[in-house]
């Protein structure tokens, strides 16, 4: 089967953007995510088609409400703009093909589950366990002499983190990285294999670094400052699965 021209995922980034806003918004208060019409947030006014077009809509009623003016903030443009980077980024490294649908949705997926962690602190199983999943899948269809190495990844990356986080309690007294960034991990092992893992730890431990140190000055709480780490993971894994892809 053919598949369609790459570039076609562009337009599609900014339906899809628009989706796990929804996504983001809905999955940790448990609203349901099938389609009930998006409401204005202050005057409840059910929106039309014209006021639901990704980026346009925003740009053309100047981030107000159509009906009270009610100013909409920048969440809706700025998950659509990511979700266009997600599929600029892979239309770049992958111009054709299928793979191109498949490293997307996987963009998409790392996208919704690191702007939720950063809400919340919080990385949803749904999210975090069918990724895992699907990596294994993936390297299967991919390549199937590599199943072991990246099934070991899965196991290795989940115990690391669960053995850091067990020293970390053992020396603070709490716990220092969730279940959420463990299983994370062993889902980036799924698709990138053992040979990858340390790379991604050492890219979202710098960028940890680099978020947490300003933010925990600003704050002046020191160590007792939470950041989440989920978002620094998803880079780091998503970047590696680029590259592995860009060196093929
Ligand atoms: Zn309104």
């Amino acid at each position: 089967m053919i598949a369609p021209p790459g570039w076609i995922i562009l337009p599609i980034s900014l339906v899809i953007g628009s989706f796990l806003g929804v996504v983001i918004n809905r999955l940790p208060v448990g609203k349901t995510l099938v389609i009930s019409r998006s409401r204005c947030e202050s005057c409840g006014h059910a929106l039309s088609a014209r006021e639901l077009i990704p980026l346009l809509s925003f740009v053309f009623q100047r981030g107000r409400c159509f009906h009270c003016t009610a100013w909409i903030g920048w969440f809706h443009p700025a998950i659509e703009l990511a979700s266009l980077l997600v599929a600029l980024m892979v239309f770049w490294v992958m111009p054709e093909g299928w793979g191109i649908w498949v490293y997307a949705a996987l963009g998409w997926a790392l996208l919704a589950a690191a702007w939720i962690d950063a809400r919340h602190y919080w990385l949803p199983d749904v999210i975090t366990l069918p990724l895992l999943l699907a990596g294994l899948v993936v390297t299967w269809l991919n390549a199937p002499w590599a199943i072991y190495d990246h099934a070991l990844a899965v196991g290795i990356g989940y115990a690391a983190f669960r053995l850091l986080d067990l020293l970390y309690l053992r020396l603070r007294g709490r716990h220092g990285l969730g279940q959420g960034d463990a299983k994370l991990l062993a889902a980036a092992g799924a698709w990138v294999g053992l040979s990858a893992l340390p790379g991604i730890l050492l890219m979202a431990g710098l960028l940890g670094i680099a978020v947490a140190l300003p933010v925990a000055l600003w704050r002046g709480q020191g160590r007792q400052t939470m950041i989440p780490f989920g978002p620094a993971l998803a880079v780091g894994f998503f970047g590696a699965v680029l590259l592995a892809n860009l060196s093929h």
